[in-house]
């Protein structure tokens, strides 16, 4: 279990990434969904022990994670935002030598493992290719597997899925499904299909601060008949902005589409919506 407790974090330029930030994580895929500049990275790096917070505490099976960091890290698999790789070394070499950093020094155990995650993410008969040469969803791959080295308790994958294409994604998605169950994944991300596809749990953030948190089945079921839709003229979407509650407009084939939110059918020739998790999404973040 993972618990962070009333984190706050203001960088020196002033801007304050984290407001009182309280999240309590279980084994699991959780997704932490947020937009751009939202604190995800703060709070992701944060966990990672790569900085610090002003306030607060994060505490991870015992392990208080800002006095013990080495404690963590050797449970900790993370792969960053931005994740460099060495152009001109091999997946396999380069899994060998964080293998070694990591402590595993016997050549057959360590041949065996560096082996197996290949495998796991698909990149075995890409195995002596250099990174360099790598696209942009085996660059990723090849981070879970190093990632998953010296099998980490608590994994957090920043933002993986931004640049890849369907296809990548899709595969990617597939591989972090499979992670195991009873460790600890968080997802940053600021796709919401990404947390629909994957996670049993969840968060939104927005502007330092949880707005919302639970699991995604009930955060739908709580807007059940709530989410109200009508194809408008795109000059209009401004008075719908100013006259009801609307949590989204959108391009569907070419039209506008909003979504307004109301506990009664507002008539106006606007039908009820099934709600989706972006609903909630853009309902949260304003
Ligand atoms: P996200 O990952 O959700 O995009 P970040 O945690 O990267 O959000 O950023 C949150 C806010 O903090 C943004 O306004 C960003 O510009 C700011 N920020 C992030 N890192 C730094 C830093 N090292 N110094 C100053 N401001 C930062």
């Amino acid at each position: 279990m993972l618990q962070i407790s009333n984190l706050s974090k203001t960088y020196p330029n002033g801007v304050q990434a984290l407001k009182d930030v309280n999240l309590n994580i279980s084994n699991g895929m959780f997704g932490l969904l947020g937009p751009n500049g939202a604190g995800k990275s703060s709070l992701m790096r944060t966990i990672a022990t790569l900085q610090d917070a002003d306030s607060g505490s994060i505490m991870f099976n015992g392990i208080d994670v800002f006095a013990q960091k080495q404690e963590l890290r050797k449970t900790l698999g993370y792969l960053p935002q931005e994740f460099g790789v060495y152009p001109k070394v091999s997946a396999e070499e380069m899994l060998h030598y964080i293998a070694r950093l990591k402590g595993i020094h016997n050549d057959k155990e360590r041949s065996e493992l560096v082996k197996a995650l290949l495998e796991q993410v698909n990149l075995y008969n890409h195995r002596t290719k250099y990174l360099g040469g790598y696209s942009g969803g085996m660059k990723q791959r090849f981070g879970i597997a190093q990632a998953l080295i010296g099998n980490p308790k608590l994994i957090i994958v920043d933002e993986p899925t931004a640049g890849l294409d369907p296809a990548e994604r899709l595969r990617f998605n597939n591989l972090l499904s499979e992670i195991g169950e009873n460790i600890v994944v968080i997802l940053s991300t600021h796709i919401v299909d990404d947390v629909s596809e994957l996670c049993n749990d969840m968060a939104i953030i927005a502007a330092g601060r949880v707005v919302q948190r639970g699991n995604p089945e009930e955060m739908l079921n709580s807007y059940r008949g709530k989410i109200w839709s009508k194809r408008v003229a795109k000059e209009d979407v401004a008075r719908y902005q100013e006259e009801k509650k609307l949590v989204l407009s959108k391009l569907s084939g070419g039209k506008m589409v909003v979504h307004i939110y109301s506990d009664d059918d507002p008539g106006d020739g606007f039908e009820q919506e099934r709600a989706t998790l972006e609903d909630i999404y853009f309902a949260n973040i304003g």
